[in-house]
């Protein structure tokens, strides 16, 4: 699985893809992720890829034809000699807050279906709207998503998001037992680890008896009784 994301922010995503099981993937040539600087896609000096909303209004909106130049490059639509990708295979997402709520599910199914998922990133006031007839013009599969229901400064977070919970259902991305854990109990199952008995203001807080019990049937039943 490969994922592109598009930014104007491209260092944002340094340390967070550096660290832990995301970082393991892309050692492991599980996954790949290649950030995109939307600024190098911008035919005017400055670099500008952004302007006035029309009608009026504060804050800048993203426009239209650096986003295009951007995906034409990522799906080497440019080149007319080169072999596009099969249109079947990618998805491209365009983070909004009013977009489709993102879930579990669709972070599986994702994981199986394409081969390239690409983030598009809004920022100030969002993008000018005719991105999404444009994306729909270039034939992919198009999803307009939102990770919950609240507005953020930026699609950075959203793009992190996205590509750590499908990153996890790609085979060999999480350890075995990471990975049996996650699939045996779903989300949502209580943890708990030392101390047995932990004092808060002269109250005890304990362990589940059932967890020190070394019966696994139990544990189990326990964990998926008591899953959120
Ligand atoms: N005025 C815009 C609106 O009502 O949608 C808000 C734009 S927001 C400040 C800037 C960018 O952050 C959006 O273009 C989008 O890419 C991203 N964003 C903000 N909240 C998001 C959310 N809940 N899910 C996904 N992306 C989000």
């Amino acid at each position: 699985m490969r994922f592109d994301i598009v930014t104007i922010f491209p260092k944002i995503f340094d340390s967070y893809f550096s660290e832990s099981i995301i970082k393991r993937a892309v050692q492991n040539k599980k996954i790949r992720i290649k950030i995109w600087n939307l600024r190098n896609f911008t035919k005017n000096k400055h670099k500008k890829v952004d302007d006035k909303p029309y009608g009026g209004g504060a804050g800048m909106v993203l426009q239209v034809e650096p986003i295009l130049r951007t995906l034409k490059s990522i799906l080497r639509l440019r080149r007319p000699t080169s072999k596009s990708q099969k249109t079947s295979d990618v998805l491209i997402i365009l983070l909004s807050a009013n977009g489709k709520q993102f879930n579990q599910k669709m972070a599986g199914e994702w994981a199986m279906k394409y081969k390239n998922i690409i983030l598009i990133s809004g920022r100030y006031e969002g993008i000018d709207e005719r991105i999404k007839k444009v994306i729909h013009d270039l034939g992919f599969k198009f999803q307009e998503l939102s990770i919950g229901p609240y507005v953020l400064t930026g699609g950075e977070i959203p793009a992190m998001a996205v590509v750590d919970a499908v990153a996890r259902h790609i085979p060999g991305v999480l350890g075995k037992s990471e990975s049996l854990e996650e699939k045996r109990y779903g989300i949502g199952v209580p943890a708990y680890t030392r101390p047995e008995i932990f004092v808060f203001k002269n109250k005890k807080y304990k362990v589940p008896d059932v967890l020190l019990s070394g019966d696994h049937k139990k544990i189990e039943n326990w964990r998926i009784k008591h899953k959120k």
